[in-house]
This record gives structure tokens, sequence and C-alpha cells, in this order.
């Protein structure tokens, strides 16, 4: 049973396993650009569910690289034998309730279209201080779009239930007025469709089709604005959809991860545009507006779960709402596999102490080097100092191996200016430990006793 869960709470140091073999055989460049936005989902069985933030990023990957990334999990006996690379935005449909594995039946479908997600409803979202001015705008928007609140635009930080909303509006709109085009969609899908449409700009058919497939919209839903690049094209062809569509009273919805004045690589054009309507933001939920959240979800998700525990996590993750589901999840999972209630803290605390989730906060360059310090009995001037003696340059080393692993998305120059050195340094000390890691059992144990000491600080 263990094994189990510390693999399925531990999908952060799987692919710290695989993503460190990896960037042994690939170019650093392809590394930076493929690799390190690579984020787990969730796993089925033997596959391993990554996600990437950009359409392109998935396809290259695809393309080219599902063979190297297998090689690499047989390499370092990862559990797992199987990948498969999703896009963030669609990475809802995968998620895989411990109640509930129909969402994985999700497919997208041909015309590229991101179907609403069936519990993401107004029903389902809880609505308190820190939420209200973005739910009750939606909910206007809902019941008569197209008509005062046109743009909405709403921002938040991620986790927050943007996606949720928008989706919330789509379901509403489907059931209410059934007769309205409505289309979700994200700002990567709609850059995707665009640079499709151009590639094949001498056949008028697909140029018609993106037209029309925007233009014809009662209801346009663009998510995570933040994703459109810089690069005039694919902006100019939205600012010519959205006043189209604005000026025939068609309602618009956007969300972003930021406000529109920080959306510096929007046309000014478009951002003024964006926001020329309705903005409402979403803060971090209060205490009891967390509880209310996990009682609705455990509801939903059919998990038995006592106030304590509730209490707990909603004391432990306070930013983002994505964490304290995957927490309530985790916790569910490991009562469901131990065969034990989820009614006490001790046992919720002992389920999430595996997971990175909850370690990731506190996990930091520092903290790591401070347990390699004190685990090989050395000084901290003296690992981050010049000396090159033994003693000390093999914990800096080790230091320097644990964090590439347990930080995997820290830029090797950052981890190398800590150390006072440069980011050659750090690959040769990730990949010479990495190496001599599966020859030497030696230092694998002592790898798998400071990621331990790390992760259980
Ligand atoms: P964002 O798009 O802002 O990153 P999401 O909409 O994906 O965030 O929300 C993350 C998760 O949190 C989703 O599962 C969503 O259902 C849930 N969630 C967020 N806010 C609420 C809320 N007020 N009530 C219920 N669930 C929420
Ligand atoms: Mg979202």
């Amino acid at each position: 049973n263990n094994i189990i869960i510390v693999y399925i709470t531990n999908l952060d140091l799987a692919l710290a396993d695989i993503m460190d073999r990896l960037s042994i055989n690939i170019s650093s460049a392809a590394y930076e650009i493929y690799f390190v936005p690579l984020r787990p989902l969730t796993s089925i069985e033997n596959k391993l569910l990554l996600v990437v933030p950009r359409a392109s990023q998935k396809n290259v990957l695809e393309k080219s690289y599902i063979p190297a990334i297998k090689k690499a999990m047989a390499e370092c006996n990862s559990f797992f034998t199987d990948v498969s690379i999703i896009l963030e935005s669609e990475a809802d449909k995968y998620y895989i309730s411990v109640a509930d594995n129909s969402a994985l039946t999700a497919e997208s479908s041909e015309d590229t279209s991101i179907p609403f997600i069936k519990s993401y409803t107004f029903d389902n979202f809880v609505i308190g201080d820190s939420n209200q001015m973005a739910a009750a705008a939606a909910a206007a928007v809902a019941e008569t779009p197209g008509t005062i609140i046109n743009p909405l635009f709403i921002h938040s930080r991620p986790g927050l239930g943007k996606t949720h909303i928008l989706h919330a509006i789509g379901n509403s709109l489907r059931v209410n007025k059934p007769a309205l085009k409505v289309l979700y969609t994200t700002a990567e899908n709609f850059t995707n469709d665009y640079i499709y449409s151009i590639r094949h700009s001498k056949n008028a058919d697909v140029m018609r089709n993106f037209n029309n497939k925007y233009r014809s919209q009662d209801v346009l839903m663009i998510d995570d604005v933040q994703f459109f690049e810089k690069g005039e094209k694919t902006q100019e062809a939205l600012f010519h959809i959205f006043n189209d569509l604005y000026s025939a009273n068609k309602q618009i919805i956007l969300s972003s991860d930021r406000p529109v004045k920080n959306l510096a690589f929007l046309d000014e054009r478009l951002s003024s545009r964006f926001a020329s309507g309705i903005i409402a933001d979403i803060q971090p939920p209060n205490f009891e507006t967390r509880v209310a959240i996990l009682e609705k979800k455990a509801l939903s998700y059919k998990i038995n779960i006592s106030r304590d525990v509730i209490y707990y996590l909603a004391e432990k993750e306070q930013q983002n709402i994505r964490i304290l589901e995957g927490m309530l999840k985790t916790v569910s999972l490991f009562s469901t596999l131990n065969q034990k209630p989820a009614n006490s803290v001790d046992l919720a605390k002992e389920a999430l102490r595996d997971s990175a989730i909850t370690a990731g906060d506190n996990i930091t360059i520092n903290s790591i080097t401070e347990v390699c310090c004190a685990y090989f009995n050395v000084k901290k001037e003296d690992i981050t100092g010049k000396r090159r003696t033994k003693d000390i340059v093999e914990p800096r080393q080790f230091a320097m191996y644990v964090i590439t692993m347990l930080l995997p998305n820290t830029p090797l120059a950052t981890i190398g200016e800590y150390f006072g050195r440069d980011h050659t340094t750090v690959i040769n000390a990730r990949d010479k430990i990495g190496r001599l890691s599966n020859e030497d059992t030696r230092i694998k144990t002592i790898i798998g006793d400071l990621k331990n000491l790390v992760i259980n600080k």
C-alpha cells in the first residue's frame, strides 16, 4: 500500500527523476524550452500525465520526445512506463476525482472547441468576500449576455476560480438560452487556430472557417489571455473579431492571471478594449470560504471527511484552491488505500507528508543547502565558499544535485549564483551525482536520505 501512495503523492519527485535522466541526453536549449515547463498532473496506472502551458511545446514534445521520455523512465527505474502530454488549459478534463473517473473519457473534439466542464457550475461555486464581485458580474452576464457588462474581464492569481466561472457561464447559457452560440477557448487555442489558418491560407475554406467560427458567436470567452504572445498577427485578428462582436452587442468574456495593465505584450488598442467594460478581480478566499469550498468538494466527490481535517487543510493552504482540492483528494485517496477513515488530523498529516504539493512552499535553495550542511557536518560558509577540498566539494555537489531534483524549475544559473559559481558547475555536479547514483549504492542512499530530510523538515 505505502509504495503506491508514495508514487501517487510524489509525482513531482517522480518527474524530477525522469527529468534528471533526460537532461543528460537532451540539448540544454531544448531542455529549457520543452522540459522545464512540464508539470505532473496525475497518473493513470503506469501512465504519467504531464501538462505544459503552450500548445507549441505540447506539439514538439509529442512529435519528437516521447521515446526519449519513455527511455528515461526505464533508465531511472521509474514506476511509470508511459506518458501523455496535456495542455494546461485542458488539464481539468483529465483531473481524476477519486469518486468519478468518467472525466477521463473526455476527448478533445475535432473542431478543437473545448467542452464545458460539467461540474463547473454556479451552484458549485462558493461565493465569499473574495470573489463576490466576479461571481455577481458573471451571473449578470449569464442572465443578459451582450448588454451591460461587456466585455467582462476577470483576473486573479492561479487557482482561484476564473476557469470555473467561465464554464459556469457556459453551462448556464446552455441550459437557459440554448439558442445562443457560446464558445469557450483559451488564448493558446485561439492562437493555434489562427496560426493553422494562416499556414493553410491558400485554402480559402480554412481562413473562412476561422473567421466564421469566432465571428458567429453570441458569447465568446477567452481564458488565460496572459498567454497571448507578442506577435502582432494573432492579436490583430483578435482585435478585429473583438470589434465585430462588440459592435453587434455580442458578449465577450476574458480571463487573465494578472491585471490588464500588466499584460505588457498586448497591443495597446487591444488592452484598452479589454479594459473598457467591467473588470472584476478574485482574491484568495478567507478561512470560512475555504472551509465551505472544501465541504462542497468533499460532498461532490463523495469523500467522507471530518470537520477537523477540513479545518486543518483550510489552514494549511490559503492561496490556491486547486492546491487545496489536491490536498483533499490526496487525503481521501490515502484513507481509501489504507482503509482508514479520513477523520483525524494525524492521518491527514501522514497522507500529505510525502506530498510535494504541500512541501513546495518551504523548500528553497537555502533550506536544502542547510539540510546538506547538517548531514555532512560542514559549514554553510564553506559549502558556498571557495574551498575545493574533497570534504567540501562532495557535500556541495550533493546539495546542487538535490536542489536541481527538488526544485526543477529553478534556473541553473540561480543555483550556481547561490554557490558563487556559474551554471556549468551545477550541470557538472548534477550529471556526476546522477550518474554515480546508478552505480553506487552509497550515493543512492545519501540522496534518499537528503531528499527525505528536506521534504520532512
Ligand atoms: P483559475 O482558472 O483561476 O486558475 P480554476 O477555475 O481552475 O482557477 O479553479 C481551480 C479549482 O478551484 C477548480 O477545481 C475550481 O472548481 C475550484 N474553485 C475555485 N474557486 C471556487 C469556489 N469559489 N467554489 C468552489 N470551487 C472553486
Ligand atoms: Mg484557469
